[in-house]
């Protein structure tokens, strides 16, 4: 047979089918340039009786133009690539684009420029270049990223490429990565890890799919104890991914990795340079990357031998891609794990409701770690009642929580404070006029950031100088922060207690692994007192004179009735409770609440998880929402409002009659402006036996839009706005 069908690599289009000129050999995976019209695509061969396509008579075929030197796709992950695309109701197309997500890497082997210092200076001197030379000490890279580096233009450097200060060096785009060795360091496992495992270990010698929950508590080592069945993995030449919800922050992991497999991993992520893309793709598809500690979008990399998969935090919300395909990625890691026939250990101190039904309800296996290594305590929880204890006017804290701080101080130990918010303040009004300040594309405040004196808006990116005078009725100096964020707690602390040395640690300040780096340094050299810090402070971090933890607002989560609230609420305040006392000394919790008696706080300060999970359990169940029910929802967009809205209506007129299927809507989204677009919304809620995606298939497949408006469909949403 030479004809073949392609999935081509673009969402508008539908398979088609090539002639395969003489001596080519393709197989069902194979990565192809297609001609299309007077253009070059790109496809992935299939298996034409799984890809519906229109029978096009043979002497119309074109020929392939190419077959990209790069190995097929594997059959489980064309199958993983199927599944999503049908499961989260996406283009087959979009999935695949994740699959071949580095167009460096297709085009095969290859070598690159890149410069580093000879040691020679130039004849003439001037301040950049003497800048450059120092900033590039030790460094080799192109000239782009040298100057980026640098904080110079490309014309400098390439002057002083001129002057015979900089050389060229040809590297091999994919040289090979340093090797891990399952042996490298010896770790001593508490019983408890060791039991947990070698259940691990023992799944992946037998190489078979094996779901398993590792539900283990701040502290438990969770880590250590995964790294053995990951050493098996190695040892049996097989490779492991390891999904990290933050990987700005893998410092830590890094580290201990190191230490235990004596050479680093490979990363994945979106903020790889395009030459570390490639060869991290190349490496992996060629099955010499071993260890793979990735984002979510490394669960789509092109395994050769896959032998482990890894989720750490598997609760984290940031597993759910909210753009683009709309995946979770814990859920399609577990069926990568099944199409590739490899074990899928999802860890986490305060996992899913999702995950422990599966677990309860047998699909997962269930290991626990239920105390913390090395026998230090989980903290002890109290709550303050804001309306009792009530802080000063203008402030924040309550006196206890900065009495606690404060004795800390003293006995030089340090504290943190969470409060979810970036920024200063949520919201700036004017006291004049009583004008608010919002993002014109979205429907948000902006948010006043002191240290850059921007107005931000958190959702669109949107930025203006914060104004000195009301933009609406111009007087001066009237303009109110209204609210706090954690930069306004930062300063309380400041305030209050002026000994303290504080550290605001949120996306703002720590956007990079350097940064991050020297942050975690800062706070293990004791040189920070105090941390100020939102979600991204409540995972991952492991500082052993960290002794107490402020949460200021744990209501803050609850408003808003989202499906998840409780939940959510209840991970981020035992996460950010577990950074507290996990070395020898005992950690204290101080939970600042209006409602101490709603029950998931009551649960946290009794320290009574299963109270909070059966109790979130049976207001599940009732309101048929996720795991017992399903929810999907349809948001209809476009930058004109009453297109939109048209659009919505339109859709609604078409809406199907399925029994134990309730559509609701069409509304305006909650947040009904974002990023410049209108947003209308449906929300489905169906019993398990509904056949949801073909239910949504159907439906959308009967109307169709103008090219303004736009229809993105989120099955098991996680975000409701
Ligand atoms: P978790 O992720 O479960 O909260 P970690 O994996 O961060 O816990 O482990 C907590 C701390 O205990 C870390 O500093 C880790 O290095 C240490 N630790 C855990 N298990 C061991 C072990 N078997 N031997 C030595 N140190 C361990
Ligand atoms: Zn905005």
């Amino acid at each position: 047979m030479n004809r073949v069908r392609c999935l081509i690599l673009n969402a508008a289009l539908g398979p088609l089918d090539y002639k395969v000129p003489e001596g080519v050999a393709v197989e069902p995976g194979s990565v192809v340039e297609c001609p299309l019209g007077p253009r070059t695509v790109i496809g992935i061969v299939w298996e034409a009786e799984r890809l519906p396509g229109t029978e096009v008579p043979v002497e119309k075929l074109r020929n392939l133009r190419a077959v990209l030197p790069v190995p097929s796709l594997s059959a489980p992950l064309r199958r993983l690539i199927e599944w999503t695309a049908d499961y989260y109701v996406a283009p087959l197309a979009s999935v695949a684009r994740m699959a071949l997500s580095s167009g460096g890497a297709l085009k095969g082997p290859a070598t690159m420029t890149e410069y580093r210092l000879t040691g020679g200076l130039p004849e003439r001197m001037t301040p950049q270049r003497m800048a450059a030379i120092e900033a590039l000490d030790g460094e080799q890279a192109n000239i782009r990223e040298l100057a980026g580096i640098a904080g110079v233009s490309e014309g400098v450097l390439r002057g002083l490429v001129n002057h015979g200060v900089l050389e060229p060096v040809e590297v091999d785009c994919d040289r090979p990565y340093d090797r891990a060795r399952p042996d490298f360091a010896h770790v001593e496992l508490s019983a408890a890890q060791a039991e947990a495992s070698a259940t691990f270990a023992a799944a992946v010698r037998e190489a078979a799919f094996a779901p398993f929950l590792l539900d283990g508590v701040t502290g438990s080592g969770k880590t250590e104890t995964y790294f053995e069945p990951v050493a098996e993995a190695l040892r049996m030449g097989r490779q492991v991914l390891v999904l990290l919800p933050e990987i700005a922050l893998t410092e830590n992991f890094l580290h201990r990795f190191e230490e235990r497999f004596g050479a680093a991993p490979v990363l994945w992520h979106s903020s790889l340079k395009s030459t570390e893309r490639r060869r991290a793709w190349r490496a992996v598809a060629q099955g010499t990357a071993q260890v793979v500690v990735g984002a979510r979008s490394a669960l789509f990399l092109p395994f050769a031998k896959l032998g482990l998969i890894v989720v750490d935090e598997a609760h984290e919300t940031s597993f759910k891609q909210e753009d683009g395909v709309r995946y979770n990625a814990r859920d399609v890691a577990v069926m990568r794990g099944y199409f590739e026939g490899v074990p899928v250990v999802l860890a986490s101190a305060t996992p899913a409701l999702e995950s422990l039904q599966m677990a309860e309800s047998g699909v997962y296996a269930k290991v626990d770690l239920p105390s913390r290594f090395g026998g230090a305590e989980l903290p002890a929880i109290d709550t303050i009642d804001l309306t009792e204890e009530k802080p000063p006017h203008g402030m924040w804290l309550a006196q206890r929580l900065v009495d606690g701080i404060e004795q800390r101080l003293e006995r030089g130990e340090q504290s943190l404070l969470f409060l979810n918010r970036r920024g200063y303040a949520p919201l700036t009004l004017c006291r004049n006029c009583g004008f608010r300040y919002q993002c014109p594309n979205c429907s948000a405040w902006l948010v006043e950031h002191r240290f850059t004196r921007r107005l931000a808006c958190h959702h669109c990116g949107h930025e203006a100088p914060a104004p000195q005078a009301c933009t609406e009725c111009g007087e001066p100096d009237c303009l109110v922060a209204c609210g706090p964020g954690v930069e306004r707690i930062a300063d309380e602390v400041a305030e209050r207690l002026p000994q303290a040395r504080v550290f605001v640690a949120t996306s703002d300040t720590l956007n990079s692994p350097g940064r991050a780096a020297e942050f975690i340094a800062a706070v293990e050299a004791r040189e920070v007192d105090v941390i100020v810090g939102t979600q991204l402070v409540t995972k991952g971090f492991h500082f052993p004179e960290l002794t107490l933890v402020g949460v200021v607002d744990a209501d803050l989560g609850l408003e808003g009735g989202d499906l998840r609230a409780g939940e959510r609420t209840y991970q981020q305040v035992a996460q950010v409770a577990g950074r507290a006392g996990r070395g020898s000394k005992p950690g204290e919790v101080l939970i600042q609440t209006r409602h101490p008696e709603a029950p998931v706080i009551a649960a946290l300060a009794a320290g009574d998880r299963d109270a909070f999970y059966s109790a979130e359990t049976e207001m599940r169940r009732e309101a048929g929402a996720p795991p017992f029910g399903r929810w999907a929802a349809i948001i209809i967009s476009s930058e004109d409002d009453a297109e939109a809205r048209e659009a919505a209506n339109r859709l609604g007129a078409f809406r199907p009659q399925v029994e134990e299927c309730l559509i609701l809507g069409p509304a305006p989204a909650p947040m009904a402006l974002l990023r410049g677009r209108y947003r209308y919304r449906f929300l489905i809620n169906a019993r398990r036996s509904v056949q949801l995606q073909e239910v949504i298939c159907g439906w959308l497949r009967q109307v169709d839009h103008p090219p303004g408006v736009r229809v993105a469909v989120d099955v098991d949403p996680y975000s409701f706005v």
